[in-house]
């Protein structure tokens, strides 16, 4: 083990103790905690977990997934692809599946690849994990249909995107960063997802599952995850 691994261990473990609690809950490391720490510009409250760096949409996810798997719409195990990784919903991921993480640019992951031209076979996995990825892509029709593309058929893909309003806001000339970060959020968003995201996941194939997060969570459970700025977890099954 490196030193700087060993320190991060420590931290970790130090951090996990001095902010144990009940107020709030992560289900990325299992734990109760007292505080989630701030996060983003501007500023979210009770953001991140301060045991292992999530963030509301990973903590929003993980317990969709699990439910999921409970009414057996989704299955567990096999191989899995993770696009653009998140650390922690990827410890988690490694307990379940046989995990190949890639990114456009090559660090920290195994394999450096474009999401709108994958560099594997058709029908290779049995998950895509693409998570906050498609609002930086400008073709993102052609993104979705690659993540079509390499799964088996009864495979599914996470495509969490932000959302706000019905319609997607999109121009593809604005260009000017400061433009973009009014107009979709941030500077290096191309478009603004709005629900009728679903139609392009319907369009490369998928079944789309807009699972809204009061359908499966209690206000209590809302709370004590606290994922105010996320109302959805967004997938798409390859049914055939
Ligand atoms: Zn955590």
């Amino acid at each position: 083990m490196s030193v700087v691994h060993l320190f991060d261990r420590v931290f970790c473990f130090v951090v996990r103790i001095v902010f144990q609690g009940q107020k709030f809950y992560c289900p990325l490391c299992n734990r109760g905690y007292s505080v989630f720490f701030q996060m983003g510009n501007p500023p979210r409250r009770n953001a991140r977990c301060p045991g292992c760096g999530s963030l509301e949409r990973h903590r929003l996810l993980w317990t969709g997934m699990e439910h999921l798997y409970k009414k057996g719409i989704l299955k567990k195990g096999g191989r899995l692809l993770h696009l653009a990784p998140e650390p922690s919903i990827a410890r988690r991921l490694r307990e379940v599946y046989e995990c190949i993480t890639a990114d456009r640019a090559p660090m920290n992951v195994q394999v450096q690849t474009d999401v709108t031209k994958l560099c594997f076979a058709d029908a290779c996995f049995d998950v895509v994990i693409c998570n906050h990825v498609l609002e930086h892509v400008p073709d993102d029709r052609k993104a979705l249909s690659e993540i079509y593309r390499v799964l088996k058929p009864g495979g599914w893909a996470s495509l969490q995107v932000p959302l706000v309003g019905e319609h997607t806001q999109e121009d593809l000339s604005i260009v000017d960063p400061v433009i973009r970060a009014r107009l979709y959020g941030q500077i290096d968003h191309v478009r603004q997802y709005g629900y009728d995201f679903m139609k392009r996941i319907n369009a490369a194939g998928f079944d789309a599952i807009f699972l809204k997060k009061n359908s499966f969570l209690i206000p209590s459970e809302l709370d004590r995850l606290s994922v105010q700025c996320e109302d959805v977890v967004i997938l798409g099954l390859k049914t055939r």
